[in-house]
C-alpha cells in the first residue's frame, strides 16, 4: 500500500447536511487579529487553506450585532448589508479552490466591553466584561426576541454572502453559554431554571437558523462535550444537552470546557489531547463531528477516524502552519508538512490586536500584503551565498535561496545546525520545537545546491576568502551578563561575575546548582523554563521578577497560568514586581519595583534573564568597523558588496521573527526589497503628489 491510498480515507467526502466537504480535513473557525479591520489580508490567508486542500476553511468568531464587538481585537463582523461584501470575498476565494466556506456567528455577550460601539453588553445577568470594569445589561424577554432576530437576519446574509455551513456558538463563555450556566442564569421564566429552559435559546437559535438557510447551508454547532465546568454546567448536563438537542445540527464542533487545554501550547498539552473527553459525541448525535487535536500526523488523523472519534479532523494551527497539509498528505509527501510546534504564538498576536503569524510558515499574513505563497518562491537570478549561522534565520534562508536556485553554502561553529532551537528545545516542555530546525534540515537535505558545513566557525578573512556574492550574517544574539534590559539601563552593581550565569550558559550545559535566584526581565518563556530545569535537578531556585506574574508575556500564549502553577508545584519560591539590584557572595538584594525598599535573599548563583545583545562582530569585521575581529588582521579588500544581517543578529527577538527576517531576506536577495501593501480606508483618491 503507498502512503497515497494508506491515507484515502481522509480525502473521503463527507455529507454535511445540504452540503458536501470534499474531504475529511476541516479549517475550523480561529481567530486571525485580520477580521473586520483587514479583509483583503484575510481573503488571500483563508484562500491558501483551501488551494493546499482544506475541505471546509472557517472564519473566526463572527459579531452579529455591534452589542457584541471585541475591539481592540479584529473580529469578523455581520452587522448590517455593508459588511457583506468582504465576508462574500471569504467565501468566493474559498470556494474558487472547491472547498465549503464556513462562517461562526457570534455574540459575545457579558464578555465583550463594546469599546468601540459604545452600546451596552448584554448578558444573561449583569456581569464584569473580560477586561474591562464594565458590566453588560441584564437582558429582558425583548432582548431576547431582538437577538434571535439579529442571529436570524446574519445568518440569512451569511448564506447571501456564499457561506455553506453556518455556526450557532454556545460556548467558549459567550451569550449563549450564560444562558446554559445554572449560576449566572437566575432567571425565573421560560429561559432559566430547569436544564430545558436554560439550553432554550440554544434550540431556538439551532431551529431557527435551520429555518432561515437550512435549506441551502449546513448548521453547525460549535460545544463543550463536558460542558462549562461544574458551576455553569457540568459534564453530565452538557451529555444532556447534547442528548437532546443531537440531531438539530447538521454538524458538532465540539471542543472542551478549559480552553488552556483546548488550544494548549506543546510545553502542556499533547496531540489529540481531547480523545477522551470528546468521543461519546459522535456515537450520541449519529451527526458529522469534527474535534481539533494540533494533529500534523495523518497517522494520528486516521487513528481519529478508525476509532470512530470523528469524521472530520479540525485542524487550526496545523493549518495555519502548513496550509498545504492536506496536499502534501494527498501526494504522500509527509516529509514537507511543515508541522506546528505549539508555540502558540499565532494567538499571541490575535490577542495583541495584530494580524496573525506563524513560528513556522513565515507567509502566514503575507499572502495579500507581500504576495508570498507558502510553497512557491520565485526563480533567483543566480550566483553563490554564503550564510554564517545555522540557527532559525540562517536555516530559513538556505532553505529558500536553495528553492530559487542559488549555490548556498550554509557554516556554523557549532557541531549541530538549529542555533538557538537545537539548544532550547532541549529544555523541560520544548521537544516540539526542534521542528523549527528538522523541517528546514530535511528541506536542505533535499536540495544538491545547498551545502552545510558545521564545525566551522568564520572569521572575517575567511568569509572574503569564501568569494561568495553574496554573504548573509546570521550569528544570532548573546544573553547579557550584566541585567541590562527592562529595569535596568545600566549593569547591575555590585555583581560577583563568578556566580552569574545566563540562559547560554545553562543552554551550554554551565548549569547553577545550589541556592539560585532566577532574575526575568524577560517576562516570556525561558526564565520560568530555566527554573524548571533547575528545580527539576535538586536546586533551590527563587525566580524573582519585575512583572506580576510569573512569565507574565506569556499568557498571550495561553500559557501563564499553567507556567506559574507548574512553578508552584515544582518548589519554586516566585517574588513577583521585584527586580534584583545587587548579587555578591552575601547573596541577592531584591527591591520591590513600586516602593524600592529591599530586602536580601541567600544565594550562591544569579541567572540573569534580561535581554540580548545581537552578536554583530563579524558582520561589523567585515564592514571594517573592529578590525580586531577581522581575522588575523586579514582585511583586505574592503567590504564584501552585499553583506546583511539577518535574523537575531540583525534584532534579537523570537524564533518567529528569526524565520520572518530569514525568509524575507531570501526572497529579496538578487532583487529589490518587497514593501508590503497597506491595507488602510482611504477617504480620498490618492492625488497626484506634484
Ligand atoms: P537566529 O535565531 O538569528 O537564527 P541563533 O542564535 O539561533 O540565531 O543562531 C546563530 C548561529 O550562528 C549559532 O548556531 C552559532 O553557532 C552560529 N555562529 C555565530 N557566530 C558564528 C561564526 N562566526 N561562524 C559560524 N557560525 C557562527
Ligand atoms: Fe503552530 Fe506556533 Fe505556528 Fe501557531 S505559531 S501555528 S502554534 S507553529
Amino acid at each position: 500500500m503507498t502512503e497515497k491510498s494508506r491515507y484515502a480515507p481522509l480525502f473521503e467526502s463527507v455529507r454535511i447536511g445540504p452540503v458536501t466537504a470534499p474531504n475529511r480535513l476541516y479549517q475550523v473557525p480561529h481567530c486571525t487579529g485580520m477580521g473586520h479591520a483587514l479583509p483583503k489580508t484575510l481573503v488571500a490567508m483563508r484562500a491558501m487553506k483551501a488551494e493546499g486542500g482544506w475541505g471546509v476553511v472557517c472564519t473566526e468568531y463572527c459579531s452579529i450585532h455591534p452589542s457584541s464587538d471585541d475591539h481592540p481585537y479584529p473580529f469578523a463582523s455581520m452587522w448590517d448589508d455593508g459588511d457583506l461584501g468582504n465576508l462574500a470575498a471569504m467565501a468566493d476565494g474559498v470556494h474558487e479552490h472547491g472547498a465549503l466556506a464556513g462562517i461562526e456567528l457570534w455574540h459575545g455577550g457579558s464578555y465583550v466591553s463594546n469599546l468601540s460601539t459604545r452600546v451596552p453588553s448584554l448578558g444573561v445577568r449583569s456581569s464584569l466584561a473580560r477586561t474591562d470594569p464594565i458590566q453588560s445589561k441584564r437582558m429582558d424577554r425583548r432582548d431576547i426576541r431582538e437577538l434571535r432576530r439579529w442571529h436570524r437576519e446574519a445568518a440569512l446574509r451569511a448564506r447571501k454572502a456564499g457561506f455553506d455551513i453556518i455556526y450557532v456558538y454556545p460556548t467558549h463563555g459567550y451569550l449563549v453559554s450564560e444562558f446554559l450556566s445554572r449560576t449566572l442564569n437566575q432567571r425565573t421564566d421560560e429561559y432559566g431554571g430547569s436544564l430545558e429552559n436554560r439550553m432554550r435559546l440554544m434550540r431556538e437559535l439551532l431551529e431557527e437558523t435551520r429555518d432561515a438557510v437550512g435549506d441551502r447551508c449546513a448548521v453547525a454547532v460549535r460545544f463543550s462535550a463536558n460542558g462549562h465546568g461544574e458551576e455553569h454546567l457540568n459534564e453530565d448536563e452538557a451529555r444532556d444537552v447534547i442528548a437532546a438537542l443531537g440531531s438539530l445540527p447538521d454538524l458538532w464542533d465540539v471542543v472542551i470546557a478549559d480552553y488552556d487545554e483546548e488550544m494548549g501550547s506543546s510545553r502542556f498539552v499533547a496531540e489529540g489531547a481531547l480523545e477522551d473527553r470528546v468521543s461519546y459525541v459522535r456515537r450520541q448525535t449519529g451527526k458529522p463531528v469534527v474535534c481539533v487535536g494540533r494533529f500534523t500526523s495523518p497517522d494520528s488523523m486516521l487513528g481519529q477516524l478508525r476509532r470512530g472519534v470523528v469524521d472530520l479532523i479540525g485542524a487550526a494551527r496545523p493549518s495555519i502552519a502548513d496550509p498545504f497539509l492536506p496536499t502534501k498528505v494527498r501526494e504522500g509527501r509527509l516529509e514537507d508538512i511543515r508541522e506546528c510546534i505549539g508555540c502558540n504564538i499565532c494567538y499571541a498576536h490575535d490577542c495583541r490586536g495584530a494580524a496573525l503569524r506563524c513560528t513556522q510558515n513565515p507567509t502566514m499574513g503575507e499572502e495579500w500584503r507581500t504576495g508570498w505563497h507558502p510553497e512557491r518562491v520565485p526563480a533567483g537570478t543566480g550566483g553563490s551565498v554564503l550564510i554564517v549561522g545555522a540557527g532559525p534565520a540562517g536555516l530559513e534562508a538556505a532553505h529558500i535561496l536553495g528553492k530559487r536556485g542559488y549555490e548556498v553554502a550554509l557554516a556554523d561553529a557549532a557541531l549541530e545546525a538549529g542555533g538557538r532551537v537545537a539548544l532550547e528545545s532541549r529544555l523541560p516542555g520544548l521537544s516540539q520545537w526542534a521542528r523549527v530546525r528538522d523541517y528546514r534540515l530535511g528541506q536542505i537535505n533535499k536540495l544538491a545546491n545547498v551545502t552545510l558545513y558545521l564545525d566551522s566557525r568564520m572569521q572575517a578573512a575567511d568569509v572574503r576568502a569564501f568569494g561568495a556574492d553574496h554573504v548573509l550574517i546570521a550569528t544570532g544574539a548573546r544573553w547579557r551578563r550584566d541585567g541590562i534590559g527592562r529595569w535596568h539601563a545600566r549593569p547591575i552593581e555590585p555583581l560577583d561575575a563568578a556566580g552569574v550565569y545566563t540562559p547560554d550558559d545553562v543552554l551550554g550545559g554551565r548549569v547553577p546548582a545550589g541556592e539560585v535566584v532566577v532574575f526575568d526581565d524577560d517576562h516570556y518563556y525561558l526564565g520560568p523554563v530555566i527554573a524548571l530545569k533547575l528545580a527539576g535537578e535538586g536546586a533551590r531556585v527563587r525566580y524573582v521578577t519585575t512583572e506580576g506574574r510569573a512569565g507574565a508575556w506569556s499568557q498571550n500564549t495561553q500559557e501563564q497560568e499553567r507556567t506559574q502553577r507548574a512553578m508552584i508545584e515544582a518548589g519554586i519560591d516566585i517574588e513577583v514586581n521585584a527586580a534584583l539590584t545587587a548579587f555578591d557572595e552575601a547573596g541577592a538584594a531584591l527591591a520591590c519595583v513600586f516602593t524600592g525598599r529591599t530586602h536580601s535573599v541567600r544565594a550562591n548563583a544569579l541567572v540573569l534573564v534580561t535581554s540580548r545583545e545581537p552578536d554583530e562582530s563579524l558582520y561589523r569585521a567585515l564592514q571594517g568597523e573592529d578590525d580586531e575581529n577581522a581575522g588575523g588582521g586579514a582585511r583586505s579588500s574592503g567590504p564584501v558588496p552585499t553583506v546583511q544581517r539577518i535574523g537575531d543578529c540583525l534584532q534579537p527577538a523570537l524564533i518567529v521573527h528569526a524565520i520572518h527576517s530569514g525568509h524575507r531576506a531570501a526572497r529579496e536577495l538578487g532583487g529589490t526589497e518587497q514593501v508590503p501593501q497597506r491595507e488602510r480606508v482611504l477617504i480620498a483618491e490618492p492625488r497626484d503628489p506634484s
